[in-house]
């Protein structure tokens, strides 16, 4: 075989062509026989650090975050294939999958950031309320920007508060249905002048609003904000915090029917000021795709309280262990659509220091040119990759963060494999 995978050993922004894939496989002293049936083996079973991984005790895994990480980006491998049957004709069929347009190759690259291997010149489906990958992408990406906005304001000797909204639900009700209701309400309530009013007295002066939904079996869809206000150098919570929760009835009376008031003046919104609250607010905007540090917790698809995130649903329909949780992910991805999960108030960022703001497409696209290209694959290989399942790039990417002779080998792999779907020669 005449591969053109290339390797590259060390340098930056390098691409390295004319390492032959069985050459590669030498040098690495990793053989193609290594690697038989190496699509279908579970995750980190093949050779080096995965063997050595995977038999240590779940504790031990918990504090290393860079294995934690390893081992989020594999689940999310696995859940968007899961996203992927369940959603047929959603746009993520083509997430990962297949390669732009406009680029000769799929590379495998690593980041300067993270030292993790990615895949650059793939389509991405940037719709972060549904594909694991892009949702936790968007959601890093978001992250960095929302701590830079809140060092800017610590600077300025201002102090962030995060406010949750949420209304009384019931599971007859549609989830699209309830979300128009929320952010009708939302947007009344802050055009409304008494808010206004108290909010100007309060210093506040620039917002973030961030829609969650999580899902339980007893009340249904259960759509709320938080967000995260940034207010005055000595606002220690007065006025607004009392009267938000009038208001707050007052607007959700006007958009649905309210029978139970005593909750929302009791829970229909929760005012939290100060740092950590900001951080609060940070740790929120990842959770939706259990990013890094919820991984590796025990019990993950269990819910809080009776409140399943769209990763414990996906979870729950790979194990097939929530009966609902196929037909509830549906509903979820259809009232998705079109929604802006974050949205930062007029002016907000120039006035925190950032750029303009990018589409989810490109902050889901991950691509950093800066970063070094460890593999350029042909289309023919990219197919015996993708022929491989969600495994199968993950594992190639899972090798090439310590190896990248192992990972050019694992390629001609299942380039031979796949050439021989029957296995014979
Ligand atoms: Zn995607």
């Amino acid at each position: 075989m005449n591969s053109s995978i290339s390797g590259a050993n060390s340098g930056t922004n390098q691409t390295l062509m004319g390492g032959g894939g069985t050459e590669a496989a030498r040098r690495g002293g990793v053989s193609a026989a290594g690697f038989i049936g190496a699509a279908e083996a579970p995750l980190g079973t093949i050779t080096g650090f995965a063997a050595a991984f995977s038999s240590f005790p779940l504790a031990l895994r918990q504090i290393m975050p860079e294995e934690s990480v390893r081992l989020a980006r594999a689940e999310r491998f696995e859940l968007q294939s899961v996203a992927r049957s369940t959603l047929p004709g959603h746009r993520i069929r083509c997430c990962l999958l297949y390669r732009r347009p406009n680029t000769a190759s799929v590379e495998v690259r690593r980041s300067s950031v993270s030292g993790l291997a990615y895949y650059a010149g793939l389509q991405v489906c940037g719709r972060g309320a549904v594909c694991p990958i892009c949702g936790a992408r968007i959601a890093e990406h978001n992250r960095g920007e929302i701590q830079a906005a809140l060092d800017v304001w610590r600077g300025r000797g201002g102090v962030p508060a995060l406010l949750t909204f949420t209304m009384p639900h019931y599971r007859s009700q549609g989830l699209a249905e309830n979300v128009k209701a929320l952010l009708g309400a939302y947007r009344a309530l802050t055009g409304h002048r008494s808010y206004r009013e108290l909010a100007g007295a309060a210093g506040l002066t620039h917002s973030i609003r961030s829609l969650e939904v999580t899902w339980g079996r007893r009340n249904g869809f259960h759509p709320h904000l938080h967000t995260l206000g940034f207010f005055g150098s000595g606002y220690g919570g007065a006025g607004l915090r009392e009267r938000l929760p009038l208001l707050w009835l007052a607007e959700l009376q006007r958009h649905l029917d309210i029978t139970n008031t005593d909750y929302v003046l009791e829970r229909g919104v929760r005012f939290q000021l100060g740092f950590p609250a900001g951080a609060e607010y940070l740790s929120k905007v990842g959770q939706a795709w259990g990013l890094a540090e919820e991984v590796a917790k025990a019990n993950r698809k269990k819910g809080r309280g009776d409140h399943y995130s769209p990763v414990q649903l996906l979870c729950h329909v790979r194990d097939g262990t929530l009966p609902e949780a196929a037909v509830v992910y549906r509903e979820y991805a259809e009232a998705s659509k079109g929604l802006h999960f974050l949205q930062w108030s007029r002016g907000a960022r120039a006035a925190l220091g950032l750029a303009e703001e990018k589409c989810d497409e490109e902050k889901a696209d991950g691509e950093d040119q800066g970063d070094l290209v460890l593999a350029s694959l042909t289309p023919e290989e990219w197919r015996a990759v993708r022929a491989g399942g969600w495994q199968a790039r993950s594992r190639l990417v899972e090798l090439a963060d310590y190896d990248e002779d192992a990972a050019l080998g694992y390629v001609a792999h299942l380039v031979e494999r796949f050439r021989h779907p029957s296995g014979g020669v």
